[in-house]
């Protein structure tokens, strides 16, 4: 089965190594193949990665500042990095050494001196399966009409999250949202540019939350699910706010709405552990507050504390 991955040449490759006639030498051997850039500290590579987000990582154990094994742990240890291979490019054949490697999250090594076609060879497999694994979660994790998280990955994932805040008695949100007179949208534009509409209030909802911890979902047709966690009352009030406003700025035509644009209800439920209760009450009571919100006539948000 083809699963249409991204094409090789367009794989990001850093190359860290404070020496610059590796750097050079492993850049001239890779850059006909991939998209490489190289860096000469554990610094430059840390700050390189929260903005360009490598596909590989072709790594020095001894720089000056930080060691390599340290930048594999601190990468391994977030979400966001943490399924990116890192390869270390070593000289030294101890056991121990290599132990360290694998315990800190390494992919594999690459011994010195370098053959240019293991070079290549390995840095293919290793950006190969990566790719494969990252389709795979999207197809399993993802909803194919708008692209933000299913029903799937809130049943698996959301759940550890949940847990997460209530061990550390931080307060966790959610949001329910769902699209005001929907029906007639599609009876008076037709389902395909229904489709469409459905997309862009998705991207809309996936512009208003900003932290690498909140999480979108397609609940169900027409509905939505905001994952809030470690968010308390304001910080709920200011999401829901946002998606509001700029639903007004981008102003999707809905001739049959009482706003003449497309807007939503949101019922939003914060919980700070008052009581006990699971994830799946929580989101009852965000449907339920979603339901005040159509009852009081649509367009507004409702928060409620669960309690
Ligand atoms: P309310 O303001 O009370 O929410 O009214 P509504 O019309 O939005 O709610 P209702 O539950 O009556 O209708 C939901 C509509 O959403 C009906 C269904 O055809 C449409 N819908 C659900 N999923 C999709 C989809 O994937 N694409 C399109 N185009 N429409 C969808
Ligand atoms: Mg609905
Ligand atoms: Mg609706």
């Amino acid at each position: 089965m083809s699963l249409s991955l991204k094409p090789l040449s367009q794989c990001k490759v850093f190359i860290v190594d404070d020496d610059e006639m590796v750097r050079l030498s492993l850049g001239v051997i890779l850059e006909d193949h991939f998209s490489v850039d190289a860096y000469s500290s554990g610094q430059a590579v840390l700050e390189a990665c929260e903005d360009l987000l490598p596909d590989l990582i072709l790594l020095d154990i001894n720089l000056p500042d930080i060691s390599g094994l340290d930048i594999c742990r601190r990468l391994k240890a977030k979400a966001t990095f943490e399924n990116i291979p890192i390869i270390f490019i070593t000289s030294t054949y101890d056991t121990e050494y290599q132990n360290a490697c694998w315990e800190a999250g390494a992919s594999d090594f690459i011994g010195k001196p370098i053959t240019a076609s293991t070079l290549i060879h390995r840095t293919k497999n290793h950006l190969e399966n990566k790719l494969r694994l990252e389709k795979l979660l999207q197809l399993t994790y993802k909803d194919s009409l708008t692209g933000l998280f299913n029903r799937h990955y809130l049943d698996l994932e959301v759940a550890n999250v949940f847990k997460q805040t209530s061990r550390e008695r931080k307060p966790f949100s959610l949001l329910m949202l769902d699209i005001d007179f929907f029906k007639l949208y599609n009876d008076q534009y037709g389902h395909p540019q229904g489709d469409a509409c459905l997309k862009i209030i998705a991207d809309v909802i996936e512009r208003s939350i900003q932290r690498p911890q909140d999480i979108a979902i397609r609940y169900g047709g027409e509905e939505f699910l905001v994952i809030l966690p470690f968010t308390d009352f304001d910080g709920v009030k200011f999401i829901c706010d946002r998606i509001s406003a700029e639903l007004e700025a981008i102003n999707i035509p809905h001739f049959k709405s009482l706003w003449g644009r497309a807007t939503v209800s949101i019922g939003g439920v914060i919980y700070e552990h008052q009581n006990k209760v699971s994830l799946g009450e929580l989101i009852s009571c965000a449907d339920k507050a979603l339901y005040t919100a159509k009852a009081d006539g649509r367009n507004c948000f409702r928060l409620s504390f669960c309690d």
